[in-house]
C-alpha cells in the first residue's frame, strides 16, 4: 500500500526524512523519482541527519555517488539523473556497495527496471511550494510498517 505525505515547506521534508530513517536497516535500497528541485536531496539530508551523519550532503550529480560512513549505518547517496544509459548505472554496482549500509539513488524514471526486487520508491510531485510525497513499497518493504510517518 502507498503512504502519501504531503510536506509545506523544505524544514518539512528534511523533518520527514529524519523521521524515515528510523525505519532502515542494512542493505535497504531507496529510489527518489521527481523532477529537479522537487525536494530528493533535500529529504536525503534529513535522513543522513537522522542516521546520525553530520558531514553536510550535497549534491552527487557530477560526482555521480558519495558514501557517507560517520553515522549509525554506511549511507550511499547516487545521482543517476544524468546517466546515459541503465548500463551504466548497473556499472556502478550500487546494491553491493550498500551491503552494509542503506543506499539512495536519485534518478530521472528509465532505470526502474535495474532495482532489486524489494526496494522503495519515494516519489516527489511539486504542487506549489508544496511536496507531495509518495512511499511505493515493492517486494518486502510492503512488510515495513510506512504507517508511522503519516
Ligand atoms: P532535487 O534533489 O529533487 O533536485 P533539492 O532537494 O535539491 O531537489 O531542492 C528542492 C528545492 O525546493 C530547494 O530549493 C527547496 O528549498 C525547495 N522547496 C520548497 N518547498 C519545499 C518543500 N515543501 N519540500 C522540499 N523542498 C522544497
Ligand atoms: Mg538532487
Amino acid at each position: 500500500m502507498n503512504i502519501d505525505v504531503r510536506t509545506s515547506s523544505p524544514d518539512e521534508t528534511l523533518l520527514l526524512g529524519r523521521r524515515f530513517a528510523a525505519l532502515l536497516t542494512a542493505s535497504d535500497v531507496v529510489a527518489l523519482s521527481g523532477r529537479l528541485g522537487a525536494g530528493k536531496t533535500l529529504f536525503v539530508s534529513g535522513v543522513a541527519s537522522g542516521l546520525g551523519i553530520s558531514t553536510q550532503i550535497t549534491s552527487p550529480t557530477f560526482l555521480i555517488e558519495k558514501i557517507y560512513t560517520d553515522g549509525f549505518l554506511p549511507m550511499v547517496h547516487a545521482d543517476v539523473y544524468r546517466l546515459g544509459s541503465v548500463g551504466e548505472f548497473e556499472d556502478l554496482e550500487l546494491a553491493d556497495e550498500g551491503r552494509d549500509g542503506v543506499v539512495f539513488i536519485e534518478w530521472g524514471d528509465a532505470i526502474a527496471d535495474s532495482l532489486p526486487p524489494d526496494h522503495l520508491v519515494i516519489h516527489f510531485e511539486i504542487d506549489g511550494d508544496d511536496r507531495s510525497i509518495s512511499f511505493q513499497p515493492h517486494g518486502a518493504w510492503s512488510e515495513r510498517d510506512l504507517e508511522v510517518l503519516l
